[in-house]
């Protein structure tokens, strides 16, 4: 989140992190640029008026760069801004932002938004995915597993999610990790494996493998 206004950012910040997002702030264009460039994020939400200069100059600099340059230059942006010209809009988009939204916006439009552009970015357009005998709504976070709803922590919730986008890739502890909680917030460092160790005591033991000294996965479809 790229926001120079506390009250926004910290009001923004609340709702985000009470849908299960894991929440990193910037304050301008030389901040955000230094967490892009050592680290990889979901998605870019993006203020444009900012104290240090112009959120478009960020987003020009991120989609210039090569792809392996950065962790993820491709990474989605969505502008925020009180620019309601339209010719404003029209010059972020062409510059390679995804979406944007007015201000002042609803935060449930917003979430709503982030979600697409998840699926977008994980290359699907049904909202809700299906694993198996599981059934996962990532809007409503409810997982039904052979038509029973099972009951999941916001972070096994996560967990599940990020591995299920991933399928069938294996992920470290430290990427799965990286993509659930934000800089400042310190880890128990067997707090994946615990995540982990409650997921498949409430989905079965077959769903989440593990390779041993690398991380998990879970198998694509076929290989169930
Ligand atoms: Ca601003």
């Amino acid at each position: 989140m790229v926001e120079d206004d506390e009250a926004i950012a910290g009001a923004l910040r609340s709702h985000l992190q009470g849908q299960g997002w894991a929440v990193d702030g910037a304050v301008g264009v030389s901040p955000a640029w230094a967490a892009l460039t050592v680290e990889r994020f979901d998605m870019v939400l993006l203020d444009l008026g900012l104290a240090d200069g112009d959120g478009t100059e960020l987003l020009r600099r991120l989609r210039q760069t090569p792809q392996g340059r950065l962790p993820d230059s491709a990474t989605p942006v969505l502008i925020m801004t009180a620019r309601d010209q339209v010719s404003s809009r029209i010059a972020g988009l062409d510059l390679g932002a995804d979406d944007y939204v007015t201000k002042p916006f609803d935060p449930d439009e917003l979430t709503a938004r982030m979600r697409a552009l998840q699926r977008r970015a994980a290359g699907r357009a049904q909202s809700t995915l299906r694993c198996g005998e599981l059934e996962i709504d990532p809007a409503g976070r409810t997982v039904v597993r052979a038509g029973r709803a099972v009951e999941l922590s916001a972070r096994e919730f996560a967990v599940l999610l990020v591995l299920l986008e991933c399928r069938p890739r294996v992920l470290s502890r430290a990427q799965i990790e990286q993509r659930l909680y934000s800089f400042e917030q310190v880890l128990e460092s067997n707090a994946i494996e615990v995540h982990v160790h409650h997921l498949r005591r409430k989905l079965g033991d077959t769903l989440i493998r593990t390779v041993r000294g690398v991380g998990y996965y879970v198998p694509a479809e076929d290989a169930q």
